[in-house]
């Protein structure tokens, strides 16, 4: 497939780029590629929608239904800009060691690695590997799905500083034990607490 002219990827988001801001149906992009690809290469188009389904994923289209696709020009270049390259990537895992900076796991032990933006994607975090930290799997897995937990750690130091503002020690101690905990567990830990 490497010596064709175009790749079949290639020719979808040729589409895509010459109608973006558009939300386009399946049957409209698979009938045009499907015609187009064996115009241009003289072969068929074997499973178009699973090309669609890939280009999604890889964020250089945005879903908008099932079976629904949009291109926004912006969205891309925003989404490069904030994802690490291998090569920042590769800078991130040797400063650490190619070890997960929560349980000291890595490589050597054979378990997988992941380069995570410590303060996120969504919340303006960069691509810079200062942003960057290495997790295992279970480590990054655990962070991703443990945001809601946010307004928590957000409340109590709130309530921290309260308590300090009033001097009232034990409600400030009660709060910097909790606060520990999300530290200690790497919960949160792009959400900046001062003891
Ligand atoms: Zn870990």
């Amino acid at each position: 497939m490497a010596d064709q002219k175009i790749s079949q990827r290639e020719l979808i988001m040729e589409y895509f780029e010459q109608h973006p801001h558009r939300d386009i149906a399946h049957p409209e992009i698979v009938d045009w590629v499907t015609v187009e690809y064996e115009q241009r290469t003289g072969e068929k188009f074997r499973d178009p929608d699973r090309q669609i389904r890939t280009l999604a994923q890889q964020g250089k289209l945005i879903k908008v239904a099932k079976g629904i696709y949009r291109y926004e020009p912006e969205h891309l270049i925003e989404r490069e800009l904030e994802d690490f390259t291998p090569q920042q990537k590769e800078e991130i895992f040797k400063r650490d060691g190619y070890r997960c900076v929560m349980c000291g796991l890595g490589r050597a032990e054979g378990v997988e690695i992941h380069a995570d933006h410590i303060k996120p994607k969504d919340l303006g975090g960069k691509a810079e590997v200062s942003n960057g930290q290495t997790l295992c799997a279970a480590h990054n897995f655990r962070k991703k799905n443990y945001r809601q937990t946010e307004t928590g750690k957000k409340m109590f130091i709130r309530l921290y500083e309260t308590a300090k503002q009033l001097g009232d020690t034990e409600t400030a101690e009660f709060c910097s034990q909790i606060l520990e905990v999300f530290e200690c567990n790497g919960v949160n830990g792009h959400i900046e607490w001062k003891k």
